[in-house]
């Protein structure tokens, strides 16, 4: 098959694997707010997750995002170094964008910065923004769809420690946001930490952090007790769905982690709402494709 098809055949699927992101939750994402409602009391936690679970349904029904705001949209591209579209997946998935823009349809949240103006395309200076790993030498790319809506993005954060400060001050800086920003973010949410010797690989972490699936650990198992631990807590913040109190204020905090400088600690911190909208996809060199986190979902 001549390149230019298969790239027309790579932006439709990306373009109608947007749109799904869009209007359906990952599996995960939805059986942890099933599991969660049902530890709720109170009728009013559970009032909330009815209308969260209504919400879904009517999206499914009516074909519309589930949210208004669909964010702007991330890339995570693990990418085979012998992918044959490797050269162009980065113009593919931006106009995969421009596509899902229009036919789903998404918000406009591509402002551009100092002529502040909104491109109306969700097409910007590096946006849609495409984070690259070259992991192996297959022919198959990974890619994670994210969807950054602005209150989930609000208590976004990160800081450089001083090592003094220890693993207590890694605590205190995420408890401090989540008191002061977490609300804003609509609750229950999934909170990456990054854990790293500077801001910006902490960073980075911390939005790599909110892609793992629900239900996974980091390997070591200090850091998989250290993230049960700060999942305890945060639940007992008793900020609850919506932050109308409750059991439950985090669907599952994540941590991943790169080794630090001996002088630094740094911290970043990303929030991903109940409306955490994340896809998997994995494609081939045949441009055929597989859909990791929603099953049953064809294109
Ligand atoms: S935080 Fe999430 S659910 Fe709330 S308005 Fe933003 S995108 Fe929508």
């Amino acid at each position: 098959m001549r390149s230019a098809e298969s790239m027309q055949i790579m932006t439709n699927t990306m373009a109608k694997f947007i749109d799904v992101v869009g209007k359906r939750l990952p599996d995960d994402i939805v059986g942890k707010l099933s599991e969660l409602r049902a530890t709720e009391d109170s009728p009013l936690a559970k009032a909330i997750y009815d209308s969260m679970f209504d919400n879904l349904a009517k999206a499914a029904e009516l074909d519309r995002p589930i949210c208004q705001d669909t964010g702007v949209i991330s890339f995570f591209v693990k990418a085979g170094a012998k992918f044959p579209l490797l050269a162009s997946l980065n113009g593919i998935l931006v106009e995969s964008v421009r596509i899902a823009t229009t036919d789903s349809p998404l918000r406009h949240n591509a402002v551009q910065i100092f002529d502040e103006v909104n491109t109306n395309d969700n097409i910007g200076e590096k946006i849609p923004y495409v984070h690259w790993e070259i992991v192996d030498d297959g022919d198959e790319v990974e890619i994670e769809i994210y969807m950054a809506g602005g209150g989930g993005s609000l208590p976004g954060r990160a800081i450089t420690l001083m090592p003094s400060a220890g693993y207590e001050g890694i605590v205190k800086y995420v408890f401090d946001t989540m008191v002061d920003w977490g609300i804003n973010a609509c609750p229950p949410l999934l909170i990456g930490i990054g854990i790293a010797g500077s801001a910006e690989i902490a960073a980075i972490l911390s939005k790599k952090a909110i892609l793992r699936p629900i239900g996974t650990a980091h390997p070591n198992p200090k850091g998989a007790e250290f993230e049960k631990l700060m999942e305890k807590g945060l639940n007992e913040l008793g900020i609850g769905p919506q932050g109308l109190t409750g059991n439950s204020t985090v669907m599952g905090v994540h941590v991943e982690s790169a080794a630090r400088h001996p002088s630094s600690l740094s911290v970043g911190l990303s929030v991903g709402c109940w409306a955490h909208r994340r896809g998997t996809i994995r494609l081939k060199k045949d441009n055929s494709y597989e859909i990791k986190s929603h099953a049953g979902v064809a294109l």
